[in-house]
């Protein structure tokens, strides 16, 4: 990373979002030019496959496709309105969800056309048929934990949970840049852990690398009380900087005052 202002927003979300803010893309937009950003990127949510979540949880997580069709085309609008000042790139946040590939690529496709950018994120992990999701909340991430053993048990799992989300085909239009690599450490203040799986690390920097992916320069973390830190951090960060790996800027902002937030 250089010293150099940061002029793109790679990772932001809108009022589609069923757990976000109802600020307009307007909003988010005038923030962006205020900060005077070049480029932005709408990376809402993909609807995500039918799969055993609680219901209310599970409506929680993504719009749903009538919803992000009109995304798309609010955002075609939005595009046009802000030509002259702004680039903004329609896009996807995907969830990899393990075991669900195909119902994945069948969505990314039917939307694929309309995206420019995009990112493939992991929240959930599997546990025999069971997912969970590792960002819910600090009671179920201890949950977890208990079901596994061990806070470094939550990690290797994720760990092990994004390699195979590099690797999944998820057909032509899987994004090439990998969200917020370190997110299972949200919670790490309340769950100090020492966990350094640098072999998982190395695999998983090697993947990218080799398939020339990008990464989530996540700041959100930052604001996340138990977190306070960029996603990747630590040894993981390192890796990624040894290696050269393109890393992106993303706010993840869920309200318009969050875009470009802690970018300097
Ligand atoms: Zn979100
Ligand atoms: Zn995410």
């Amino acid at each position: 990373m250089s010293n150099n202002k940061i002029l793109r927003d790679g990772h932001i979300h809108s009022h589609y979002c069923p757990h976000g803010t109802s600020d307009s893309f307007e909003l988010y937009v005038d923030k962006a030019l205020k900060l005077g950003l070049k480029e932005i990127s709408f990376t809402e949510h993909m609807p995500l496959p039918e799969m055993h979540l609680e219901p209310e949880f599970f409506k929680s997580c993504a719009p749903t496709i009538e919803e992000i069709g009109e995304y798309i085309k609010e955002l075609d609008c939005i595009k046009s309105k802000y030509k002259n000042d702004i680039k903004i790139n329609t896009g996807f946040e995907v969830d990899y969800v393990e075991g669900l590939e195909e119902e994945t690529k069948k969505t990314l496709n039917a939307f694929g056309k309309k995206l420019e950018d995009s990112i493939l994120s992991v929240h959930f992990i599997k546990l025999e048929n069971a997912y969970y999701c590792v960002d819910a909340g600090i009671k179920e991430f201890k949950k977890l934990a208990d079901i596994l053993g061990s806070v470094e048990k939550v990690y290797d799992s994720y760990y092990e949970t994004l390699l195979k989300a590099i690797k999944s085909d998820l057909g032509n239009y899987k994004p090439k840049r990998i969200g917020h690599p370190t997110l299972v450490r949200i919670f790490n203040k309340e769950y100090p852990s020492e966990y350094n799986n640098i072999k998982l690390f190395k695999e998983i920097i090697n993947e990218i690398k080799e398939r020339n992916y990008e990464i989530d320069f996540n700041t959100a973390g930052i604001r996340k009380p138990y977190c306070k830190e960029i996603y990747p951090s630590g040894i993981f960060l390192e890796l990624v900087k040894a290696n050269d790996i393109k890393m992106i800027y993303g706010s993840d902002a869920h309200n318009a005052s969050d875009v470009g937030k802690d970018f300097q």
